[in-house]
């Protein structure tokens, strides 16, 4: 057992961290070892177990990064964006490596990564599960088939927490969409429309969200023609397919060179 990968979670208490430590706590190929929140949380110093309001399992919150992930073979993180860029020089130090989750990342953060990536196996993805991995390669295909008489729309859905739109999934797939059209996303971007916005741009990659309730993640990719409608569409119904994804990522990347790779690489798509 003590030959398992060591993984420390960010983001303990968050939907997507306590979805990670019960996925890790069930597996027999990775084991837990440290369960990091920002500083000030409630949970600090408490094992967290009873945090999660079940029994104890000899795991302390705790606020100090590095001492847990210099105790890891991977930290896996699900938190925000600028939590994240810390994280990133953190476990390049402690030779981790660095699942990211995370999403809602500038340009500007984004670059803010890269130095961390000379030293240290970062694998980041919008979204970490099999399907919507496929569902990018896709759209990459059906994008390059279709030329521009197909208007693109990227349609997302999920719960009333979240803070960052379009999701990013939305932009993996917005990506794939463009990248199949040979064209620069940000240029034919259109997101955010309300009032009088003129009529839709030829070319365009269209972005809207909808939030609400307790819906885990659900993305549409239209090819809106003249008289027919290609749609793609990934639904998720369960979390545990991000911590999986995750899992496999922190799984993978043991043992591979530094430098920054996606869910692509580690699904070998
Ligand atoms: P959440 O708000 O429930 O959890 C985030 C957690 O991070 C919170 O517990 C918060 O306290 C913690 N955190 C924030 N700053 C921190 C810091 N400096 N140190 C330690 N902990 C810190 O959010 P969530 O729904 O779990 O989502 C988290 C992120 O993961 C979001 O960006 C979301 O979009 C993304 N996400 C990605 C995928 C994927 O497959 N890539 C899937 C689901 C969610």
């Amino acid at each position: 057992m003590s030959q398992l990968p060591g993984i420390v979670v960010t983001g303990a208490s968050g939907r997507m961290g306590q979805m990670l430590v019960n996925t890790i706590l069930e597996s027999d190929r990775v084991k837990l070892v440290g369960a990091i929140e920002r500083t000030g949380h409630a949970w600090i110093g408490k094992d967290l177990g009873i945090a999660m309001g079940g029994a104890e399992i000899g795991i302390t919150v705790d606020d100090d990064p590095l001492d847990s992930f210099a105790r890891a073979q991977a930290v896996v993180d699900f938190t925000s964006p600028e939590a994240t860029i810390e994280f990133a020089g953190l476990a390049a130090q402690a030779r981790a490596v660095h699942v990211i989750g995370t999403t809602g990342f500038t340009e500007d953060q984004l670059a803010r990564l890269e130095p961390a990536s000379r030293h240290a196996t970062i694998i980041r993805a919008g979204n970490m599960s099999l399907g919507v991995n496929l569902l990018v390669q896709l759209t990459q295909k059906v994008a390059a088939a279709l030329d521009e008489d197909f208007d693109i729309e990227v349609v997302e859905a999920h719960h009333r927490h979240k803070v960052d739109a379009p999701s990013g999934t939305a932009l993996m797939l917005g990506q794939a969409a463009a990248d199949g059209r040979g064209v620069n996303l940000p240029d034919v971007t259109e997101s955010g429309r309300d009032g009088i916005t003129g009529a839709r741009g030829k070319g365009a990659i269209g972005f809207s969200a909808i939030r609400g309730g307790d819906i885990v993640g659900e993305h549409d990719v239209i090819f809106a023609g003249e008289g027919e409608r290609v749609i793609l569409r990934h639904v998720a119904t369960d979390r545990r397919i991000f911590a999986r994804g995750a899992l496999k990522a922190a799984i993978w990347g043991q043992g591979k060179n530094p430098g920054l790779y996606s869910m692509l690489d580690v699904l070998g798509l």
